[in-house]
């Protein structure tokens, strides 16, 4: 089958490699009907050292079950599923406590022996805890939406539940990129009065306009705090949505925090030390957020996103088959494109 590798920074290619298969009883096999390009990928593809081997990429996937092993209860073959960035057993003391990401039987697509989802066909372990069985057709035109409770829409969901977002409250969101606006979207879902996106690109900040947005942030750092700090009365945010994860944007997420608020933190970290100890101690500034267990989120978010009251999808702003992945991740590097939708 095709699988995209990357081999190091900037080298994407799409490869044949052996097709995946179950493996284990609790393994289903999906073929991919829609995948992304995600921020997070675009780390590697700045960073990454030269392997040999390469890196299967993607952890976003909507697909039809192929097929299922002997303990899989909740699917069968032709379900329509949408798989979240994580895998996970939905039965732990973790899975339990609705947080997917550190199941002790869990991990992550494109690791270990896990491949990737911009493939044609993915292997998802733990199948019955990880994957979702869609209640519609594989070309629903809400497909782009429902491809977002993958990860990004449950991801800025997660940072408005880490950041404590509700009725009344101001929100500032740090980062305009897909996390960013859908983070927007989870904010005003969630009753926040006041929604302050820190960004700057002219498209990203429409969009944001149109999910909810109520003030625009375009300057940087001090500068950036200033103008916060002005648009909530002098104090600061309530809650922070920090979606980007360089030092700068989290210095930035606690500088915008008011005292007592709460930053939630879901762009992955780019340094090991967190900045900005100091005032978000003396603010008692809460900082929280991980990697966001989207699975605990899908119940939730759904419902919305077939009603149409939310179109997290709208982010996807470019769709390319499997041999036009290179140029996306190329696109979203360059901010051409803000998401990059995959039909493999
Ligand atoms: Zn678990």
């Amino acid at each position: 089958m095709r699988a995209t590798v990357m081999f190091e920074a900037g080298d994407v290619r799409i490869e044949d490699v052996p097709d995946a298969r179950l493996v284990e009883p609790t393994d289903a096999l999906i073929r991919v009907t829609r995948a992304c390009i995600c921020g997070s990928d675009l780390w590697p593809y700045n960073q990454l050292e030269h392997s040999e081997t390469g890196v299967r990429m993607g952890h976003e996937a909507v697909g039809v079950v192929e097929a299922v092993g002997a303990d899989v209860r909740t699917m069968k073959a032709g379900d329509l599923v949408v798989m979240p960035f994580a895998y996970s057993d939905g039965t732990c003391v973790f899975c339990h406590d609705g947080l997917h990401t550190s199941c002790i039987h869990g991990g992550f697509f494109g690791t270990g022996d896990v491949g990737g989802a911009q493939a044609e066909a993915v292997r998802v372990p733990q199948a019955d805890g990880t994957l979702f069985v869609l209640p519609v057709g594989e070309d629903d035109a809400l497909m782009p939406s429902l491809l977002t409770l993958s990860d990004v829409m449950g991801t800025g969901h997660h940072a408005a539940v880490a950041a404590k977002v509700g009725p009344g409250k101001s929100v500032a969101v740090v980062g305009d990129g897909a996390v960013g606006l859908c983070a927007v979207i989870a904010a005003k879902r969630l009753g926040a009065e006041q929604i302050i996106i820190l960004g700057r690109h002219a498209d990203r900040i429409g969009l944001a306009r149109e999910f909810g947005a109520t003030d625009v942030v375009s300057e940087r750092g001090e500068e950036a705090v200033e103008r916060v700090r002005e648009l909530t009365g002098g104090f600061g945010a309530h809650s922070v949505l920090e979606c980007v994860g360089h030092g700068q944007a989290v210095a930035t997420a606690i500088g915008v925090a008011r005292p007592g608020g709460a930053v939630g933190r879901v762009g992955v970290p780019q340094d090991e030390t967190m900045p900005a100890s100091l005032p978000a101690f003396f603010g008692n500034v809460t900082v929280g957020g991980g990697p966001a267990p989207v699975r605990a989120y899908v119940e939730e978010l759904l419902p919305d996103v077939l009603e149409g009251r939310i179109e997290p999808g709208r982010v996807l702003d470019r769709a390319v088959g499997l041999d036009g992945v290179p140029d996306g991740y190329r696109a979203m590097n360059d901010r051409e494109s803000i998401k990059v939708m995959v039909r493999p």
